[in-house]
């Protein structure tokens, strides 16, 4: 969220002093209400502002396919300077956000975009938008331990969804795990796995809904298609 003033400035309105100036004249509308106080926070991309009865101009809309690294953390800026998403975007003159998250320590398929209403449709539970991961973890679980996952596990948020799991690979030490999942709860591929004692020592999301990894390399995006932006909706 950010102030209105500052939103309007950035949409190219005017000065940022002459927006306020016009907020106080009662010339900016939010969401079809007068706003004349300075304060007011709004989202750039989801409310719609108005300034004498038209709306601002909004960006071009884009929507990209990222390919996240490792120690990478899905936020715009990072208090602790360490690398963000936003990082890789700096060349895109729109401001695009993540969409959902993916941990510092996870790799793999993130979108990006600045298209509030896809960004809300895609995180909303009702859309279940299959997220596909390839979790390795430590030991060997067995076949009952798996199905616990299929059925859905008890977490301190509550019981999962029912997942999809396959065994991909088993290792000296460790077992590949692939995971479908359509909820986005926080780290919850890493809980699933630690609640039946097998914790996560690597973690990669490979598919949303069709998209996939494909040939992408580790800090590379591309925009989509229209006709993938068509599917998604
Ligand atoms: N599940 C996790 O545990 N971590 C992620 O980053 C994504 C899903």
């Amino acid at each position: 969220m950010e102030r209105l003033q500052k939103v309007l400035a950035h949409a190219g309105v005017a000065s940022r002093r002459k927006c306020e100036d016009m907020i106080l004249e009662g010339r900016v509308r939010v969401n079809g209400e007068t706003v004349t106080e300075l304060g007011r926070k709004v989202d750039r991309m989801l409310d719609r502002i108005e300034v004498d009865g038209k709306p601002i101009m909004t960006e071009r809309k884009r929507t990209f396919l990222f390919y996240k690294p490792l120690r990478v953390i899905t936020s715009m800026s990072d208090p602790q300077g360490r690398p963000t998403v936003a990082d890789y975007f700096r060349e895109i003159d729109e401001r695009v956000y993540p969409v959902g998250r993916l941990d510092y320590d996870t790799e793999g398929l993130l979108l990006m975009t600045n298209d509030g209403e896809l960004a809300n449709r895609l995180t909303h539970p009702k859309y279940e938008a299959d997220k596909c991961y390839l979790a390795t973890v430590k030991g060997h679980p067995s076949e009952e331990q798996l199905d616990r996952l299929r059925r859905g596990i008890r977490l301190e948020d509550g019981r999962t969804a029912p997942a999809q799991v396959r065994r991909v690979k088993e290792r000296r030490n460790t077992t590949v795990l692939e995971i479908v999942i359509h909820e986005g709860r926080n780290r919850q591929v890493r809980r699933m796995c630690e609640a039946i004692g097998h914790p996560v020592v690597h973690l990669i999301r490979t598919r949303i809904a069709f998209l996939t990894l494909g040939s992408m390399k580790p800090g590379t995006y591309r925009e989509l298609k229209p006709r993938e932006l068509e599917r998604l909706k």
